[in-house]
């Protein structure tokens, strides 16, 4: 009998979204609109901000957060290698430098003591990423940027309700997530940038629409970095499941680790500190592509967050990023991504936890 692979990553699309779907399909009005207006309404709020502006996709918040703070050329952004490679790319798409410094061995977040190390005259922004839903260590990253008078952007796009002592992340600095399918919560593309500095919020709904506060007014350049309303009304939807979707990666998560503890490297969370587990991610000695085959031999789906470090990319090399990040480095070596998502069975995470465990022996 061949088994069904447990896959790493399910988007939890229903009947409601669907409906919700049809009905804006109806209604004729299906670029931005009031779905979008609503989606926006019910982020701010999950988020505890006062703006929340929904945009194309995550890789769209990012580029609007530093356009709205003017970053650009001359100027340079604190950020962590060990991420998705859209972080570090949108400094660049807006003519700005990447400073990557490294990470923590425990969490792979950005490193305060190697940020503050880094910080020069020219530097304008840190920008950390809350990697796998893990809040980075904003207790010494936001001291940090105010004693040197910098801004703050998060990289929020893997950490939708993630928290620190009870406040949100999004909420520290400027924060940006993601809607893609295989993010805590989707609009099958999409982006949202929250603030609670109104100058701010307006400067990134001049750049998302041709530079216009009024219809043929443009004040300012700008994109069409637009969301639909077909894509907020499946946010909308979301969103409402959004803290049901969290408990339960929580959950699964603790389940995991309870039985993994003593195998392997299980994920490590700071005091205080809500992860909400978009990605579990283990790390492992030796062999991990052999790990990797074994387990997807044992009907185990898993995922390696991030093979090559973002300096060591071909386009970053040839931009003459060639400095050692030893950490984030060996980090690329040895991190594993298993299922932890909603829509697991408990069959699926035994199953999980008994295949990595016989090949930890
Ligand atoms: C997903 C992701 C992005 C980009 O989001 P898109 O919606 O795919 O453009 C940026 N940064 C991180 C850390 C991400 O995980």
């Amino acid at each position: 009998m061949i088994q069904q692979m447990i896959p790493i990553a399910r988007p939890m699309i229903g009947a409601e979204e669907q409906e919700a779907v049809m009905k804006v399909l109806t209604t004729g009005q299906l670029a931005q609109g009031e779905q979008t207006a609503a989606f926006e309404t019910a982020f701010a709020e999950i988020c505890q901000v006062k703006e929340a502006i929904a945009v194309s996709s995550g890789t769209a918040a990012l580029h609007l957060a530093l356009l709205a703070h003017g970053i650009g050329a001359g100027d340079e952004v604190i950020t962590t290698p060990f991420s998705f490679a859209a972080t570090a790319n949108t400094i660049k798409l807006v003519g700005a430098t990447p400073v990557f410094v490294d990470i923590e061995p425990d969490t792979c977040n950005i490193d305060p003591a190697a940020v503050e190390a880094a910080i020069t005259p020219r530097t304008k922004a840190i920008m950390p990423v809350h990697l796998y839903g893990n809040p980075a260590d904003l207790g010494h990253l936001v001291p940090l940027c105010q004693k040197h008078g910098l801004i703050l952007i998060e990289d929020a796009c893997q950490a939708h309700a993630a928290a620190v002592d009870g406040k949100p992340v999004g909420g520290f600095g400027t924060g940006c997530f993601s809607f893609y399918p295989t993010k805590n919560v989707t609009t099958g593309e999409g982006g949202v940038v929250t603030t609670n500095d109104p100058a701010v919020a307006d400067q990134v709904r001049l750049w998302r629409s041709h530079g216009q506060r009024e219809r043929y007014q443009h004040v300012a350049l700008g994109y069409n970095y637009r969301m639909t309303d077909i894509q907020a009304a499946i946010g909308v939807v979301q969103l409402k499941k959004l803290e049901r979707f969290t408990k339960q990666r929580i959950a699964n998560a603790a389940i995991l680790t309870e039985r993994l503890a003593g195998h392997v490297r299980t994920p490590v969370v700071r005091p205080g500190h809500r992860h909400v587990y978009h990605q579990y991610t283990i790390q492992v000695d030796g062999d991990r592509d052999g790990f990797i085959q074994a387990l997807r031999e044992r009907g185990v789906g898993s995922a390696v967050h991030y093979p090559i470090p973002i300096h060591k990319q071909p386009y970053y090399q040839e931009q003459g990023f060639d400095m050692a990040l030893p950490v984030s480095e060996a980090a690329a070596r040895r991190v594993i991504s298993l299922p932890v998502h909603p829509a697991l069975s408990d069959d699926d995470l035994a199953t999980v936890a008994r295949e990595v465990i016989a090949l930890c022996r």
